[in-house]
């Protein structure tokens, strides 16, 4: 079994951890300094009803 460390939860660690997440030999662990992913365009999208909460799950 291969292990495999990400630092950051951004969309590089993100999409990084899904296209190993593919690979059965490989363990993944994903270290953030958060718990969250964030995209700051979404908050006042959503703040501002230009978009609706149901429809930010991209
Ligand atoms: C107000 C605002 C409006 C914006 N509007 C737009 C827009 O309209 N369109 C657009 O395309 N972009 C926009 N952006 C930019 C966009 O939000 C960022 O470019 C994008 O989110 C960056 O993504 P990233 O994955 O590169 O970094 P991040 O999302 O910042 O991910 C980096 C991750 O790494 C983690 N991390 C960093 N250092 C460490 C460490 N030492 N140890 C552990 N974890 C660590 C962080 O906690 C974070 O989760 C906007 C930004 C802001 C602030």
């Amino acid at each position: 079994m291969k292990q495999v460390v990400i630092v950051g939860g951004g969309f590089g660690g993100l999409w990084a951890a899904r296209g190993l997440a593919e690979h059965p030999d490989v363990e993944i662990t994903l270290v953030d300094a958060r718990n969250h992913h964030l995209f700051q365009p979404l908050l006042y999208q959503v703040a501002m009803a230009g978009l609706s909460p149901a429809g930010s799950s991209w």
